[in-house]
């Protein structure tokens, strides 16, 4: 696993899940990203996407780190080809 991936999760609110997911890093995505600020929507390897405030960033993996994220960031990127 690419240790360049962000850990993200939503901040605490009541009913959300606390599942981390990996985001990948503003160079990959081509999306221009603060972290910290958040000014542009993030989205997570498994599709889940974080509005600007409704993020925090981790510095360590936890253990509600979520599953599709995990299998997505295990497989190289994408060429059409496994
Ligand atoms: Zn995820």
């Amino acid at each position: 696993m690419s240790d360049s991936l962000r850990l993200i999760r939503f901040t605490p609110r009541a009913g959300v899940p606390r599942t981390v997911h990996l985001v990948p890093p503003p160079a990959r995505t081509g999306q221009p990203v603060t972290i910290g600020d958040y000014v542009r929507v993030l989205t997570a390897l498994c599709g889940q996407q974080f509005a600007p405030g409704e993020a925090e960033m981790l510095s360590h993996a936890s253990e509600d780190l979520c599953r599709r994220c995990a299998a997505a960031a295990a497989q190289p990127p994408s060429t059409g080809e496994q």
